[in-house]
């Protein structure tokens, strides 16, 4: 992280540690959360796939009904509420598949602030939709052409544009993880996640989880739901990685699983790294899960062996995602379906009195036509499909 960002991250890291004890501001953000987001999320017992699997019952948090289609609105809301709370007038961001850039675009239009997205030359290629999207949303999409094109050298990018204007400029970040308070800040407005599965479950269920199991990009969703299950030490929580092609590969994103510990991006956290130890290139047919580091609150609860963390390979995640789809008829996000298919994979070996909580981070309506392209359905071009 550029040094010049010194006192420009430590301005956000105060005003948020003001905010979040300001019941105004607070109320403001579950009011946006209840009438905007269309929270609560549900809590649903997928009967159809758990009996089919004869073990453990299977409940899905349902992030992917939110408004967007995930669970990253929760965050853009609360992060934008603070930039106006900090008197800024503009919204940066970076995005990868375009997923978080099209969510700030979204607040940034509900709160009146204006919007640029950086995002590599590479990854507007191949998310055209989710660029059209933040144009309509009237957000100003920046091309990163240096480097390898795609998520990194666009963290880059922003955190430049940051330098150049940090008096009006709130740089809103789209995971758990970057320097202090952005970690803490994303978990608090993700955690709501977790505090109505608890309490649906017990309203459902009349008793905790066995098991948790979320899907780990930069970490915000996993964060979100594992956070108020950690104190309940009789509930186990799972993180599953990107495994892409395979963990004895060099191509997935599973930096918990695979990284060493270093400090990028402003956080000394779980990366993976290559033999120089600089960041390696990572791969996913998960865009969502396709970044090289990994928040560090996970490299903590992986340390005190709270949660534990392990992969899922494209052809894992992609089954699946095929399974919800025909079982139950939710098209779950490609991020989501690694979480799915640890689940599909403990289940049958569960008892039926025993209970997985998977948290459903997305839905998949943006993954179809790469499913269609994995699946090598050559009859349905993009042209076709969009
Ligand atoms: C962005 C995204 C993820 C990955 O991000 P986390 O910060 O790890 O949660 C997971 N699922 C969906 C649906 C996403 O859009």
């Amino acid at each position: 992280m550029p040094v010049e960002l010194k006192s420009t991250v430590e301005e956000v890291a105060l005003a948020y540690a003001e905010a979040k004890k300001d019941v105004y501001f607070m109320d403001e953000f579950k009011g946006l959360l209840l009438e905007y987001a269309n929270r609560p999320s549900m809590l649903y017992y997928a009967k159809n796939l758990s009996e089919k699997l004869g073990g453990a019952k299977i409940y899905l948090k349902r992030e992917d009904l939110n408004h967007t289609g995930a669970h990253k609105v929760n965050n853009v809301l609360g992060q934008a509420l603070l930039a106006k709370r900090m008197g800024k007038i503009r919204l940066i961001a970076e995005t990868g598949a375009g997923q978080h850039g099209v969510a700030t675009a979204t607040a940034a239009v509900l709160l009146g602030l204006e919007c640029e997205i950086y995002m590599g030359s590479e990854d507007i290629q191949r998310q055209a939709l989710n660029v059209f999207r933040m144009e309509l949303l009237g957000a100003k999409v920046h091309a990163v052409s240096r480097g390898t094109k795609t998520l990194k050298d666009a963290v880059d990018a922003a955190l430049e544009a940051w330098v150049e204007r940090p008096n009006d400029t709130y740089y809103l970040l789209g995971s758990a993880v970057g320097p202090h308070p952005y970690p803490e800040m994303v978990r608090d407005f993700q955690k709501v996640i977790g505090q109505e599965a608890k309490e649906q479950m017990l309203q459902a269920e009349g008793r905790l989880p066995d098991l948790v199991i979320a899907c780990v990009g930069g970490g915000s969703n996993a964060i979100g739901i594992f956070h108020e299950f950690v104190p309940h030490k009789e509930v186990q929580l799972i993180g599953v990685e990107a495994g892409g092609l395979g963990l004895d590969t060099v191509d997935n994103a599973a930096a918990l699983s695979l990284g060493r510990p270093a400090t990028f991006h402003g956080m000394h956290t779980y990366f993976n790294l290559d033999i120089n130890d600089q960041i390696a290139p990572v791969y996913s047919l998960s865009a969502g899960l396709d970044y090289p580091g990994v928040g560090p609150e996970h490299a903590y609860l992986k340390e005190i062996n709270r949660a534990q963390y392990l992969a899922a390979t494209d052809q894992e995640a992609v089954a699946a995602f095929l399974e919800l789809a025909q079982s139950e008829g939710i098209i779950p996000a490609i991020e989501s379906s690694h979480a799915l298919a640890e689940a599909l994979k403990r289940a049958p070996k569960m008892s039926k009195g025993e209970i997985i909580l998977v948290n459903l981070s997305g839905r998949g309506d943006k993954d179809v036509a790469m499913i269609a392209r994995y699946l090598g359905r050559d009859d349905l071009d993009d042209a076709q499909l969009f």
